[in-house]
């Protein structure tokens, strides 16, 4: 990893048609051992339609001059940054948004999907009628909570590995391809994955740091340093949006850039009545800050039922507020019987009102498109 205090790193972006274990990344490397204090590694970006490779030289770059990697074969484009998140960096446009495919579902800055479920999985029953509700409204993503750091330890901290063999078992039975699931110890990676695999390996995960852990920089090199599952990292409720990234850096800096960036809200009595703080006016500058897809979780962020006098609820009026915006992802609470509902109840939606949610966010997707569109054309594209 890059030292501390230390910036100015280099990235060399090898042309599109370049093999990973070919002579020009071989070449590449030779030349970056020429200076001493300086690490090359090399970085596979998956895009949906090409692969990219970056070489990324860290450490006492200072006395690297950039002309003598640009004149290399294979060398598309080599760039200086000094943001001190790299990896997940735009660094002003010079490196594009890549994002990656898990478990056959696309996730980047151009994606929208909706990961509606449970808060926390309480019952088998309650999972079951949430899948098939899921599967009812064409929905291949879910969230499912069974690990649950939660405020006070007299509260229900979440089933555990245990109802793990029946969420997998009934997300494969629903065609659920992916579900959202917090972790917030290291050993949980490990019984989601020998879970995962003594079901037949029906569904995928995407593990979810809360933002309680937005800091727990061990956590945070654990989850980076496993490919396997892709990272939800939901941004720090009292800390910037600048210390949150610098966090989620932890996580690719390890290896792991498969990453969705989430924000839900911070906590500040200046956003009551609701829970927190509404922060998807963020949406647009973390996708120009950074090169991943963003989420948005309206639940956690609003955490009640409120309904304005046009008749809409709080959280749709959030949720189309994120999505107006270009939020990829929508990490949203429902449950079948909100009254017994052991964890944010009050904040869950009912089943009932899936449909609607969905109509509703591809009405706001068809209008950020619209005004994508619009934005285009007055730039003359
Ligand atoms: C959650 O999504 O279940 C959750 C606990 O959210 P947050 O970490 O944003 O509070
Ligand atoms: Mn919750």
């Amino acid at each position: 990893m890059g030292k501390q205090g230390e910036s100015n790193e280099v990235i060399i972006i090898l042309r599109p048609d370049v093999d990973p274990s070919g002579p020009e990344i071989k070449q590449v490397l030779r030349q970056a051992e020429q200076y001493p204090g300086v690490e090359a590694r090399v970085h596979e970006v998956r895009g949906e339609t090409r692969s990219l490779v970056e070489v990324y030289l860290i450490g006492r770059t200072a006395g690297v001059p950039r002309e003598v990697f640009e004149e290399m074969p294979g060398v598309e484009r080599v760039v200086r940054v000094s943001q001190k998140y790299r990896i997940i960096g735009r660094h002003e446009g010079q490196v594009e948004a890549v994002g990656f495919t898990y478990n056959g579902v696309r996730f980047d800055q151009e994606a929208s999907h909706v990961f509606a479920g449970l808060c926390a999985v309480d019952t088998k029953e309650h999972v079951e009628k949430m899948m098939r509700a899921c599967q009812r409204a064409g929905l291949v993503t879910t969230r499912m909570g069974a690990y649950k750091p939660r405020t006070s330890p007299y509260d229900f901290q979440g089933l555990g590995k245990e109802c793990l063999p029946y969420v997998f078992e009934l997300a494969g039975k629903y065609g659920i391809r992916v579900i959202a699931m917090e972790i917030t110890h290291e050993d949980h990676i490990d019984e989601i994955r020998s879970a995962l695999r003594d079901a037949g390996n029906p569904t995928g995960v995407m593990l979810q740091i809360g933002t309680r852990n937005a800091q727990n920089f061990e956590l945070l090199k654990v989850v980076g340093q496993q490919r396997e599952f892709p990272v939800l990292y939901k941004r720090g409720m009292g800390i910037t949006l600048e210390e949150s990234l610098n966090a989620c850096e932890y996580v690719a800096s390890e290896g792991n850039r498969n990453i969705v960036f989430c924000l839900r809200g911070v906590k500040i009595h200046l956003g009551d009545p609701h829970r927190n703080l509404v922060d998807f006016a963020h949406v647009p500058v973390l996708k120009r800050l950074t090169r991943m897809p963003v989420c948005i979780d309206p639940s956690h962020s609003v955490g009640r039922r409120d309904r304005a006098p046009d008749g809409i609820l709080d959280i749709f009026h959030v949720t189309a507020q994120g999505l107006i915006a270009g939020a990829n992802m929508v990490l949203v609470d429902f449950h079948p019987a909100p009254e017994k509902a052991l964890c944010d109840g009050p904040q869950a939606l009912l089943l009932e009102e899936l449909g609607t949610f969905l109509e509703d966010a591809a009405i706001v997707r068809q209008a950020y498109e619209r005004r994508k569109a619009l934005a285009l054309a007055q730039a003359g594209k």
